[in-house]
C-alpha cells in the first residue's frame, strides 16, 4: 500500500508516468476528481524525505488536499448549494498551550466574514457558545457551542428556502437560541465542574474549562508522569453521574451527558433549519482538525454529498475525504472559496442567492 502511494506520488510530482493513475470518485460531485499530492513540494523543500514526511505523503493519496483539488471540487459544486461548517481550534485558530488565548487572526476572520456573505455559514465548536462567539467576533455566521449542544442563530433571523423562518427563543442576553438538547443536565454541569476543580487543583498545569454543557479538563501543560493521575480524578468524579460520559480530544478530556447528539447532529440539524435538509442539491462542506468532527464528516459521507476536510498536518484515520494541512492552508481555501463564488455569481451577496438578510 504504502509503496504504491509512494509511486502515485512520485507520478503526481512527474517523477515517472503510469497508465494505472485512475480518477478517484468524491460523494455528492458524480464526478471524478484526480488524486494528487505535488502539494506537498511546499511543505516538504528539499533534502532526503524523512519516515514522518513519506507517510504524510501516502496518506495525502488517500485524502487530497482540498487546494490542490479546489478547481475539481467546485466544478462539481456548480449549481449546488454549498452550505459551510467550521470547527474553531486547529481549524480556524491554531492549537495553544492555553486555550484561553486561541485567539483567531484579523485575516481569518475577514476570510470567514467574505465567504460567510455568500454561503450559510456555521462555526461548530467543543467551546461553548459564549466563547468562541468571542473569539470569532462575527454576526453574519451560526454559532453552535458544546460540540453542538447550544445552537444560535445570527442576530438576524434567515429566512429558509421555503420562505419561512426557524422558530427562536431568547437567552437572557436576547440572543436567539434555536436548539439546547441538553438542556436539563446543566444544573449537573455545574456540580461536576466544582467537583473537577476541587480534584484536580493539585495536578499542576491540569485546567478546567466550563463549556456550559460540557466540561473539559485541559492538560496540554500537565508533566505527563501526571497523566494518569489526572485521568484517576476525573474518573472518580465521573463514576457519580452515569448520565455522562468521558471523551478524549487533543490533550483534553470531555466531559458530556450521555444524549444522541454530537458535530454530527447538529450539521444535521443545522441543514434542517436552513431548509435543506431534503433537497438534492445541497453541498454541506464541513472542515475540522478534531475526532469530535469524523462524527459530521461521517453525516457527510453518508449523505453522499459535500466535502469533509480534515485539518492535519499527520496522517490521521478519518472519514474525511480531503485534506488541509493547517489554518493557514483553511485561510486560503476560505479566501479561494468566497473569491469563487464572487466570480461566478457576478457578485451576487448571500442575500440575492439565498433569498435571506444580508
Ligand atoms: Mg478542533
Amino acid at each position: 500500500m504504502f509503496t504504491r502511494n509512494i509511486a502515485k506520488f512520485n507520478q503526481a510530482m512527474g517523477f515517472q508516468r503510469s497508465s494505472t493513475n485512475k480518477p478517484k470518485t468524491q460523494p455528492g460531485s458524480g464526478r471524478s476528481i484526480r488524486m494528487g499530492a505535488s502539494n506537498l513540494c511546499h511543505h516538504i523543500a528539499g533534502g532526503p524525505i524523512s519516515i514522518e514526511d513519506a507517510s504524510y505523503i501516502s496518506w495525502v493519496v488517500e485524502h487530497p488536499s482540498a487546494l490542490r483539488s479546489f478547481d475539481q471540487m467546485m466544478k462539481a459544486a456548480k449549481g449546488k448549494k454549498i452550505a459551510l461548517f467550521l470547527d474553531y481550534d486547529g481549524t480556524l485558530a491554531p492549537i495553544v498551550d492555553n486555550p484561553d488565548l486561541a485567539f483567531m487572526s484579523d485575516e481569518m476572520r475577514a476570510a470567514v466574514r467574505e465567504v460567510a456573505k455568500y454561503f450559510p455559514t456555521a462555526i461548530i465548536s467543543g467551546r461553548s457558545r459564549d466563547k468562541v462567539k468571542e473569539f470569532v467576533q462575527l454576526s453574519n455566521v451560526y454559532y453552535a457551542g458544546s460540540h453542538g449542544m447550544d445552537i444560535m442563530a445570527p442576530p438576524r433571523p434567515v429566512k429558509t428556502c421555503d420562505g419561512k423562518y426557524p422558530t427562536v427563543a431568547l437567552d437572557k442576553k436576547g440572543n436567539e437560541v434555536l436548539f439546547q438538547p441538553a438542556k436539563k443536565f446543566l444544573p449537573a454541569i455545574q456540580k461536576i465542574q466544582t467537583a473537577l476543580k476541587e480534584k484536580v487543583v493539585e495536578i499542576q498545569g491540569a485546567m478546567v474549562e466550563d463549556n456550559s454543557f460540557c466540561v473539559s479538563v485541559h492538560f496540554r501543560q500537565v508533566r505527563e508522569k501526571d497523566y494518569g493521575i489526572l485521568e484517576k480524578q476525573v474518573k472518580s468524579v465521573l463514576e457519580h453521574y452515569p448520565e455522562f460520559h468521558l471523551s478524549w480530544g487533543k490533550k483534553v478530556m470531555e466531559i458530556r451527558p450521555s444524549i444522541e447528539w454530537d458535530k454530527g447532529h447538529a450539521l444535521e440539524y443545522l441543514l434542517d433549519t436552513l431548509g435543506l435538509s431534503n433537497s438534492t442539491d445541497v453541498l454541506p462542506l464541513y472542515i475540522g482538525d478534531d475526532r469530535t468532527d469524523e462524527d459530521a464528516f461521517k453525516v457527510i459521507q453518508r449523505r453522499g454529498q459535500g466535502y469533509p476536510i480534515i485539518v492535519s498536518s499527520s496522517p490521521k484515520d478519518t472519514k474525511a475525504s480531503f485534506s488541509l494541512h493547517d489554518p493557514s492552508e483553511v485561510l486560503t481555501f476560505l479566501s479561494r472559496l468566497a473569491r469563487w463564488r464572487k466570480s461566478s455569481s457576478s457578485s451576487r451577496s448571500l442575500a440575492q442567492i439565498w433569498g435571506v438578510g444580508d
